[in-house]
């Protein structure tokens, strides 16, 4: 089985979010099944080589995009037993950050064509075309216009939606520069409120389409998760799939994570502890370990419910906690957070910033993980929560209520709470309740925390299923 993954970010090279954790951890666990699995993704020039090794050039040809040539430069790397090629053109990706260009549309029909162009010449010739968000949903609409090539026309292609929120809509322009004529902007094809929308072509062209979670495969048939395509989602329903994300247990690891200030396991949770206490002296924050240290690491928009805690945010800070806040985003949020800060400078420390080392050591040091999203595909950042013994608090939607056991006081079961409605006033009851347990039951308290280090979210069973799938499929 040979299957080539298409992503437009990938750890350890770059990342923006729970995407680039997938790309660069499920591979790994294929391969370790007997899969042939390579990446595919774009050069930016915020790559940092130094760390993993630079790619060789390996060749250069010519994207035809209507009247233009656009170079390309194909370049492999083996990192760490897999090989990786870069699609290398410095217009579109020599700049600082990876989206929010006015070509983003440009940028990306490019890189779905290279990725598309490129296959004859690297002597890999996939059977599966795994591609991810809305990055790579062209990728399956150009493999299908081109069934009649004799290269082309046994290539699957699998399509994975990590958030469906982000589907990559432009002018119609952008058909033409990926040479794909007007017939494609149709009601039933790419064509969107006049414009085109590129996750809309990946469902449907694509063979198969999964989704990172159960309950979110369910949840957007519905208007209120479906982002204006749950009609399309439901006319295809009978090629869609869940599968939960998987953690990369060898990396997010904190008997292992260099990253923390002093490694820990369950048996050695006094540990944990000391990164609670250093983690409170380097946030300048009272060093107690007795007092509880809630955290959020997240971007800072409304799917990750920053209205609810908005509404109750000086209710939490008015209980003694500790918080801390590490994530960048809206605005709105930063600015909610900064004033807070002023407000409660003894409990509240505010970082906006991306930092994934000081990420680690708060999943390391602190007792608490909020996360109350207003809609969640799947979510890693509770899957690290509960490796690194930070009990999540989170509302029960998508991969949240496929991974957090909330707590049940009567048979002592659960890795974490949860809480069902989008009520500010529901999250803090059930904060409130777990400050209580912190404080009143230590007993219940240790055995949530080994409940959850002790749960598996490990990719071991979600690649076998994706393995499954890519069985399905070639047999197409
Ligand atoms: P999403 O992909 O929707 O942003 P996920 O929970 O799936 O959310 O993944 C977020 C990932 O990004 C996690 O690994 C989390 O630790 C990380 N992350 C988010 N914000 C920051 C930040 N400011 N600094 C470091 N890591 C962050």
């Amino acid at each position: 089985m040979k299957v080539l993954f298409v992503a437009s970010e990938c750890t350890p090279f770059i990342k923006t979010g729970g995407l680039a954790d997938v790309i660069g951890s499920l591979p790994k666990y294929l391969q370790d099944l007997g899969v042939d699995v390579r990446v595919i993704m774009p050069k930016y020039s915020g790559i940092d080589f130094s760390l993993t090794g630079y790619p060789q050039w390996q060749k250069s040809i010519h994207i035809s995009m209507e009247w233009r040539k656009q170079f390309c430069g194909i370049e492999t790397l083996e990192y760490k037993n897999l090989i990786f090629y870069f699609v290398d053109n410095k217009y579109y990706f020599d700049r600082p950050g990876l989206y929010g260009y006015y070509d983003d549309g440009e940028r990306f029909a490019y890189f779905s064509k290279a990725v598309v162009d490129i296959l004859p010449h690297i002597g890999f010739k996939p059977d599966i075309i795994h591609c991810h968000d809305w990055h790579s949903a062209m990728v399956p609409v150009l493999i299908d216009g081109r069934r009649g090539d004799d290269f082309y026309k046994d290539i699957k292609t699998v399509y994975t939606i990590h958030n469906l929120k982000f589907q990559g809509i432009f002018p119609k322009e952008v058909l033409s520069l990926m040479e794909l004529d007007d017939s494609y902007f149709k009601f039933d094809k790419l064509e969107y409120h006049n414009n085109i929308n590129f996750m809309k072509g990946g469902i449907i062209y694509s063979n198969c389409v999964s989704t990172v979670s159960p309950t979110y495969v369910e949840e957007i048939k519905t208007p209120f998760f479906g982002e204006g395509l749950e009609e399309i989602l439901k006319f295809h329903q009978s090629k869609l799939r869940g599968i939960l994300n998987g953690l990369d247990y060898e990396e997010y690891n904190p008997s292992t994570d260099s990253n923390l200030y002093v490694k820990y396991s369950l048996k050695s949770l006094g540990g944990k502890t000391r990164n609670k206490k250093m983690l409170q002296k380097e946030l300048a924050l009272v060093e107690d370990k007795n007092v509880p240290l809630i955290a959020i690491i997240s971007r800072l928009t409304e799917q990750k419910g920053f209205y609810l805690i908005k509404e109750v945010l000086d209710e939490i800070l008015q209980m003694n906690i500790q918080m801390v806040v590490l994530g960048v985003g809206d605005k709105e949020f930063e600015d909610m957070f900064i004033h807070a800060e002023q407000r409660y400078p003894d409990k509240l420390r505010v970082l906006l910033k991306f930092d994934e080392g000081l990420a680690r050591k708060i999943y390391g040091g602190s007792d608490l993980f909020l996360m109350p999203s207003l809609f969640e595909p799947c979510g890693l950042s509770q899957l690290i929560a509960l490796r690194y013994g930070s009990l999540p608090l989170v509302r029960e939607t998508g991969g949240l209520k496929d991974t957090v056991v909330p707590y049940n006081q009567f048979t002592g079961e659960g890795n974490g709470f949860s809480f069902t409605n989008y009520n500010a006033h529901d999250m803090l009851f059930t904060l409130k309740w777990a400050i209580d347990i912190f404080y009143n039951d230590k007993k219940a308290w240790r055995q949530l925390q080994k409940n959850a280090m002790e749960t598996d979210n490990s990719w071991k069973k979600s690649a076998q299923e994706y393995l499954k799938l890519y069985e399905e499929v070639k047999g197409y």
